[in-house]
């Protein structure tokens, strides 16, 4: 008689993300009948380091944007192999078999897009035989790497059989505190600007729904700014925010800042509001390692970027830049971190890509001070616990993120709280793709009612707002 979290079936098929674009929809039934189904997101300012994302590339489908093939890697190969012999409750040795059957470092011949799908379709359905919030179940793999989840005594190999301490109903969880994608630019927008994201940080919010609150009427205070100058047919970009052509970057800053104001909220580094940006540097650096921002009318060096970013922290309450520097220019993240890491948050995304290694490398080096953190970046649930583990160890914050391209999958939000994270980075308040994720924030925090923390201003104690 198989265990009841004993893999039976898994499956795939191709859905669509916000932008129309194909992705893996996946499902993992196990034998108790408990089913777990995850959508894969995609990035558009992808790092040069991420796990691959296994595209058909027939043109007479989608583009060439087809995942046909990674489809097939998930019912042809990864289906059969774990079928019966695979328990979806022992997520590391799941996710290690995956990584094996994959047999590449950077999960090229299945798809990180494949194999990120059945992890997570794995961990939903295991939390759904246990009857457990993904979050409750997701924080038991979080704080004992290696365990399989057994209900209601698991095992531990130091010190035999215990209870489960996340099974409690009054155990506390920390809400992140959310980074409010307002103006996008880069890739994600037409509108002009080279840098990609702009957004609100409620600093002075004591919920996360009142961050939420917060965020929501410094959008809709851009939209009235916005109107004044005409109707503006400046929404929505990728990620939900407003994209209008603005002539320079400093514009972009300017407006959040008058925004928030106009709200009736503070803007500053102690206030109720504060600004974070992703510069997504890697987008328009050129072959020469100089850094082409087309607004501005100019090139940059490293050093020259990194100076104009901290002359931007001088005169706007910025207290987080992500990616102000190219994914691998190392030399001038070490200038950046000099200059900034004290005051600053310093996210890597495509310099990190999620990876542990290379996050490990940038700590040796004291290189930036917080990663960000997208489960598609590495390709399976363990490896970014892992990350997330590692930052933590490391001294660095870590900031779970969705990509550009979403769905309806709301699985980073049970992560957030799951790590106890502290910040999440999902997008704007407008379009379903972002707001599964922040409306599945909510139900986390109405549920726990008094068990229910937010990290609030905390999340940036060391940078003494
Ligand atoms: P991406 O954007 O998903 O297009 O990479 C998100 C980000 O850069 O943080
Ligand atoms: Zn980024």
């Amino acid at each position: 008689m198989p265990d009841s979290t004993q893999i039976a079936a898994v499956r795939a098929y191709e859905a669509l993300d916000s932008r129309g674009n194909p992705t893996v929809a996946a499902e993992v039934r196990l034998h108790g009948g408990a089913v777990g189904r995850a959508l894969v997101p995609s990035g558009a300012s992808t790092g040069r380091h991420e796990a691959v994302e296994l595209r058909d590339g027939d043109p007479s489908r989608y583009d060439g944007q087809g995942v046909r093939r990674a489809v097939a890697a998930v019912n042809d190969v990864i289906g059969p192999a774990l079928a019966g012999d695979a328990d979806a409750a022992d997520q590391s040795a799941l996710d290690a078999r995956l990584c094996a059957l994959d047999g590449t470092a950077h999960k090229s011949s299945l798809g990180a897009n494949a194999i990120l799908g059945v992890s997570l379709a794995a961990a939903h359905a295991a939390a759904a035989a246990f009857n457990l919030p993904l979050y409750r179940y997701l924080n038991h793999h979080y704080r004992y790497p290696g365990e399989s989840y057994r209900h209601p005594v698991g095992y531990n190999r130091h010190s035999g059989l215990r209870r489960n301490p996340d099974l409690s109903p009054s155990t506390a969880f920390t809400l992140p505190m959310p980074m409010v994608n307002i103006i996008s630019g880069g890739r994600h927008s037409a509108g002009g600007l080279d840098m990609q994201d702009f957004l609100a940080i409620p600093i002075g919010a004591a919920t996360f729904a009142e961050a939420l609150q917060m965020a929501a009427a410094v959008y809709r205070a851009v939209g009235r700014i916005l109107s004044q100058s005409g109707p503006y047919p400046y929404g929505v970009a990728d990620e939900g925010g407003y994209g209008p052509p603005l002539p320079c970057h400093e514009d972009a800053l300017g407006l959040l800042y008058d925004a928030a104001r106009l709200a009736g909220y503070r803007c500053a580094r102690d206030g109720d509001i504060a600004i974070g940006m992703d510069v997504a540097a890697t987008e328009f650096i050129t072959g020469d390692g100089n850094y082409a921002l087309q607004a501005e009318g100019r090139s940059f060096t490293a050093t020259e970027l990194a100076d104009l970013l901290c002359h931007w922290c001088e005169t706007y309450p910025i207290i987080s830049i992500e990616d102000g520097l190219g994914e691998d220019d190392w030399a001038g993240w070490e200038y950046l971190t000099k200059r900034l890491g004290a005051s600053t948050q310093l996210i890597g995304d495509d310099l990190f890509t999620t990876n542990p290694q290379r996050l490990a490398r940038g700590a040796d080096a004291g290189i930036a001070n917080a990663v960000l953190v997208k489960p598609n970046q590495i390709g399976t649930l363990t490896e970014t616990l892992d990350t997330v583990r590692l930052a933590q160890e490391r001294g660095y914050l870590p900031v779970i993120s969705a990509r550009s391209g979403e769905t309806e999958d709301a699985t980073i939000a049970d992560l957030a709280v799951a790590t106890g994270a502290g910040q999440i980075k999902i997008g704007s308040v407008t379009r379903s793709e972002r707001l599964a994720k922040y409306n599945r924030l909510l139900q986390i925090e109405d549920e726990l009612g008094d068990a229910a923390q937010f990290a609030g201003r905390d999340a940036f104690a060391r940078f003494q707002l």
